[in-house]
């Protein structure tokens, strides 16, 4: 799904959406935001169907259940939809600021222009009208006070804002990092692929995947196959680039992005990568006893100017696979 609405229909959706927000228990975070956007802009039926459902009879949706019709009708698009919100925030922001800004010169002008009309007054005309401009002007700060509080809250309305802001920049970024590793997901991948195919330049791919990773959880324990996954994310990451991207492709599948870099360039990469967690050591927290032998069998290959990501993976996994078949701890290129 895209979202397409322009500024103004975005803009009423928000109203309705933060009308909602405030009828039930969640919290007013970007997940909530999401769910009631969704809600109100009409364009997901399910979600429909279901929030209806579970507000019959005046019911209110509780944090947990409105996380949860995230999860099930939102979730897969929040990359996309969290810049839309942050378009929206950005919007509602930008006219709060406007419009506090605008009163509150105008006000601050017509109080001090009545402040030297009085005066004026005072030592000129006579009492009783100078009487009544006291009270206009007595009116006048009355009214500046109440705006007093109008832009406080505004101000405050408008952090509040800000910190949704920045905690929705935040979900966008650990959509897209994968939460064992902290190395990016399947998802950034696909994102700086993307990115890296459409640039100029050369660009290759090394797949790389654990040898015998079931007997490691079987031997010592998944806790433990998390522990050598973590390491291995480190290992991978500190012997590449800065300008190279290093991803958690899938449970123990790494893929490792090379720009301006050509194929035997690549290979020799894949080659270090692959000696280096072979000569890592994982020790055992319970035992002190130190875990050797753990490699990783890969597959290289270079990007083809114009073909789509799954060819450009699909490649790399065959190549991934023939190291496989060929004994394992091994590199080929396709
Ligand atoms: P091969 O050398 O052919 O790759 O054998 P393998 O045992 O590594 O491959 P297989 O696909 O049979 O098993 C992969 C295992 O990885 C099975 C799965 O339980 C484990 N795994 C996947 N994700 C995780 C994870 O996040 N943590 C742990 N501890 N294990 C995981
Ligand atoms: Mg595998
Ligand atoms: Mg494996």
């Amino acid at each position: 799904m895209t979202y397409d609405d322009s500024p103004e229909k975005s803009a009423e959706w928000l109203r309705l959406a933060i009308a909602h927000m405030s009828k039930h228990d969640a919290a007013f975070h970007p997940v909530t935001y999401a769910v009631w956007y969704e809600y109100v802009s009409g364009g997901n039926e399910a979600l429909r169907r279901d929030v209806d459902h579970l507000t019959m009879n005046g019911r209110k949706l509780t944090e947990e259940i409105t996380r949860r019709m995230f999860d099930k009708h939102v979730a897969e698009i929040t990359a996309e939809k969290a810049q839309r919100i942050n378009g929206d925030l950005r919007r509602m922001l930008g006219a709060v600021a406007d419009s506090t800004t605008a009163t509150d010169q105008q006000t601050t002008r017509f109080s001090e222009r009545l402040t030297t009309f009085g005066k004026e007054l005072a030592t000129n005309a006579g009492s009783r009208l100078s009487e009544s401009v006291g009270s206009v002007l007595r009116d006048t700060r009355d009214l500046q006070q109440v705006l007093d509080g109008l832009k406080d809250r505004l101000v405050a309305t408008r952090g509040e804002a800000d910190q949704l802001r920045s905690e929705l920049d935040r979900v966008r970024e650990q959509v897209l990092l994968d939460g064992l590793t902290g190395l990016v997901n399947r998802r950034g991948f696909d994102e700086k692929l993307a990115g890296l195919a459409a640039a100029e330049g050369s660009l290759c791919l090394v797949m790389l995947d654990v040898d015998h990773f079931k007997q490691i959880n079987d031997q010592y324990g998944h806790v433990f196959g998390d522990r050598v996954l973590r390491a291995i994310g480190e290992v991978l990451k500190s012997a590449v680039k800065g300008r190279d991207v290093v991803a958690r492709y899938g449970g123990e599948e790494f893929a490792v992005l090379l720009p301006e870099t050509r194929v035997d360039g690549a290979h020799s990469v894949a080659e270090q990568l692959r000696s280096q967690v072979e000569r890592t050591r994982i020790r055992r927290l319970s035992t002190e006893e130190t875990i050797g032998s753990i490699t990783v069998s890969a597959g290289v290959t270079a990007y083809r100017s114009g073909e789509d990501a799954t060819q450009f993976v699909q490649r790399a996994d065959t190549a991934l696979y023939a190291s496989k078949a060929g004994g394992r701890n091994r590199v080929t290129v396709a």
